[in-house]
């Protein structure tokens, strides 16, 4: 059909499989095992439908941005929210990588950073982790459009020391630098305090991993003031209203519970070491992980066909099928009983 010469054609990124089926034991896209904070429940039952006629306010203007800029010790003009951490990294990318030099990003990394470097039309060059999945810094000294890289690193869980970061961030002081720090609540150092010092640094993190609450979808970032002042001018200029007045109530509620935040992320962090040596023990090998996951190849059975026959156990991790990883498996971290049965599961596949 004519009309489709003119359509802006993208390959989409794909999300990991949310199977319906009760009883699946969801490995596969690095959610909590456990429930939100009682404090959520809480605030839920308190809400009144009513409000629902009236929209949201600006999110700058919320309690929960409150309660994350002192939570942070930043400044309230240093905050931006937004639909999960994926809507924060898409405006960013939208604002901050408008240069025909091309953008920065490991070749094994989030697999969303291309989709929005695609759709935006933004040049972009990915840069090969060494074969310990770590990010070699020589790569991003060179000149560039911007610099986009998690910490630590998905879906290989390495974390990148922070004053590694630093050298990088310094190196680059004419181009903003994006560090998604989805994961660093679970043993990593953040980069956070380093956005007083460098005015191009800005710092992407999420509800939906340690904070439990991937459903409702709350992300957001800090860095200097102007550099959130461009952030609000795209935006606004996309959507006023992005965060719906139920997932702003429930995320200060969220926030107002940090021993349970605490309490799970040490869970989550114990499981993690316990499941380090179980795979060990049955010939997985794997990088040290600082997520809340493990990424692991196995030294006989193929990744794939371990990915398969897991699903028939009903028991769902994340595979792909790409250069330099198709042999891994990541796998997320659940409940203890959750990854005994992989365990268990993973006995029958391999023996
Ligand atoms: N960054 C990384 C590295 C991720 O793995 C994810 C989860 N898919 C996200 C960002 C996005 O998470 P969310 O939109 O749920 O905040």
């Amino acid at each position: 059909m004519k009309w489709e010469d003119n359509v802006r054609k993208v390959v989409p990124y794909v999300a990991g499989e949310q199977p319906q089926k009760k009883g699946i034991i969801k490995l596969n896209t690095n959610e909590c095992p456990y429930p939100p904070s009682p404090k959520v429940e809480g605030r839920m039952k308190q809400m009144d439908y009513q409000d629902l006629r009236l929209y949201p306010e600006f999110s700058e203007k919320t309690m929960l941005s409150d309660m994350l800029v002192s939570y942070h010790g930043i400044g309230k003009e240093q905050i931006f929210i937004g639909v999960g951490s994926d809507d924060v990294l898409s405006m960013a990318f939208l604002t901050f990588f408008n240069s025909d030099k091309p953008v920065f990003f490991p070749d094994i990394t989030y697999s969303f950073y291309d989709v929005w470097a695609e759709v935006y039309g933004i040049p972009y060059e990915v840069k090969p982790l060494d074969d310990d999945f770590c990010i070699r810094r020589e790569d991003y000294l060179k000149e560039n459009g911007g610099i986009v890289f998690p910490n630590p690193n998905a879906p290989t869980g390495v974390f990148m020391d922070v004053s590694e970061i630093e050298e990088i961030i310094a190196a680059n002081r004419d181009v903003v630098v994006i560090v998604d720090e989805a994961y660093i609540d679970f043993g990593g150092t953040s980069a956070l305090p380093l956005i007083n010092k460098y005015d191009n640094l800005l710092i992407v993190r999420t509800f939906s991993k340690s904070r439990a609450m991937a459903g409702a979808r709350i992300g957001y970032a800090m860095g200097n003031e102007r550099l959130i002042r461009y952030l609000n001018d795209v935006k606004y200029s996309v959507n006023s209203y992005t965060m719906n007045r139920m997932a702003l109530e429930l995320g200060a509620a969220c926030m107002e519970d940090d021993a349970y935040f605490k309490e799970i992320c040490s869970k989550i962090i114990a499981t993690r070491e316990r499941t380090a040596k179980e795979l060990t023990a049955l010939g997985f090998t794997f990088p040290p992980s600082y997520g809340n996951f493990i990424f692991a190849a196995h030294n006989k059975v193929k990744a794939q066909d371990i990915f398969e026959k897991l699903k028939k156990h009903d028991i769902y991790v994340r595979y792909w099928n790409k250069p330099r990883i198709d042999n891994y498996l990541r796998i997320t971290i659940g409940t203890d009983e959750q990854m005994d049965a992989l365990f268990a599961a993973l006995r029958e596949i391999l023996a």
